[in-house]
């Protein structure tokens, strides 16, 4: 199961739990949601514009791996 992020409002459609008052029970993949479907939070943006968010997706991925502080410049008090 996935879950899909509305980069507009970050309302997420959660594939595991589907979105009942649209009408998609739960269990129900995001690929059967129609294409022209619109966020039901902020109707901005539509299913096309939704991004993974699920763990070990992309957006997920670059969203938890912050930037590591360089081994090489040790911070020293003066
Ligand atoms: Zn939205």
């Amino acid at each position: 199961m996935s879950v899909y992020r509305c980069p507009e409002c970050g309302f997420v459609y959660d594939e595991a739990a589907g979105v009942p008052r649209e009408g998609f029970p739960p269990g129900t993949p995001f690929a059967e949601v129609p294409d022209d479907w619109t966020c039901p939070d902020c109707g901005v943006r539509d299913k096309l514009d939704f991004v993974d968010a699920s763990p070990g997706g992309s957006a997920y991925h670059s969203e938890n791996s912050p930037e590591a502080p360089s081994p090489d410049t040790p911070e020293r008090p003066s």
